[in-house]
């Protein structure tokens, strides 16, 4: 799978109610894309096995970064890491 669009921000409507959350379909993990401003890359951060956070690191630095997964969340799928 190579999809190029590196850090395109996803803001088309689609999501399906049933398919949001379901990890059915192993190897389509959702996946977030950050910028690490301390490197100043960009980084796909995939979601964890257990589906309640985003856990990646700075591909330069390791720097560590982790988003949770709940309600009351944010639909954003880009975030800047200071
Ligand atoms: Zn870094």
């Amino acid at each position: 799978m190579s999809d190029p669009r590196d850090y395109k921000l996803d803001l088309s409507s689609a999501k399906s109610p049933e398919a949001s959350e379901s990890q059915s379909s192993e190897g389509k993990r959702p996946y977030i894309s950050v910028r690490f401003a301390c490197c100043g890359v960009y980084q796909r951060i995939y979601r964890s096995a257990d589906g309640m956070r985003y856990e990646g690191h700075c591909p330069k630095c390791a720097k560590p970064v982790r988003f949770k997964v709940g309600p009351g969340g944010t639909d954003a799928r880009f975030f800047v890491v200071e």
